[in-house]
């Protein structure tokens, strides 16, 4: 520990880890929680699935050659990574840790096997799980998106089970029924974890000093 550091500067950001079955509206929901709190840092993934139009690289993510991304595997670059859908999907450590070190709330939207890696190696993470409002409404939206084929729908829809089976390992989980109100929730919860007294305690302990001055 370094004593000399003033307890501001030694205060470490918060990891959040969202998950949810594709098409639960997750990306929609951490978007709009981005621009409510511009503070949280979005992690960006490496993937080697191809880019949908209009994404890009760098800005959605990292994609890369499947021997690419395995190499980076043997070189230990990843946080976590994981298998989805028939894609390698990974989060660059060096990035996360750095801007955590800094004091930045990281958030990272990953599965459910990366939120796994995550809980052990920072337990201190904070997970939330969102949830569709029905089997139903996961299929229309994921449908109404337009920009997968039948194919990858279909896969995408088998696989939301595999994912929502694990909803009970997340600190939180919110149901996305209507977007406002998930959305209130998500903020919510970054709201409520800044706020607690035990994590980030260092952030106030000059105020606390000055207050009991
Ligand atoms: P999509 O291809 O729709 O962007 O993402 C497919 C799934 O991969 C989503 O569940 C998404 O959260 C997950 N994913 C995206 N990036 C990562 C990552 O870096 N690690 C892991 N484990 N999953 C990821």
């Amino acid at each position: 520990m370094n004593t000399d550091a003033s307890p501001l500067q030694s205060a470490e950001g918060t990891l959040f880890v969202v998950a949810a079955p594709s098409g639960a509206g997750k990306s929609s929901l951490v978007n709009a929680l981005l621009e409510r709190e511009p503070a949280i840092s979005l992690s960006i993934s490496h993937t080697t699935r191809p880019p949908r139009p209009g994404e890009q690289y760098g800005r959605h993510y990292y994609f890369v050659e499947r021997n690419e991304f395995e190499r980076e595997i043997a070189e230990g670059i990843f946080l976590e990574h994981a298998e989805v859908h028939g894609n390698l999907y990974g989060t660059s450590s060096n990035t996360v840790n750095t801007l955590l070190e800094q004091g930045r709330d990281v958030l990272l939207e990953i599965d459910w096997q990366g939120a796994r890696q995550i809980r052990k190696s920072k337990p201190d993470c904070v997970s939330v799980f969102i949830l569709p409002p029905s089997r139903a409404e996961l299929e229309r939206r994921l449908r109404g998106r337009g920009s997968d084929s039948a194919e990858v729908i279909a896969r995408r829809l088998h696989n939301s089970r595999e994912e929502i089976a694990h909803a009970h390992e997340f600190d939180y989980i919110i149901v996305n029924d209507d977007f406002d109100v998930a959305l209130g929730d998500l903020q919510s919860i970054v709201r409520a974890v800044r706020q607690r007294s035990t994590l980030p305690w260092q952030r106030h302990e000059a105020l606390i000093a000055e207050l009991l001055a």
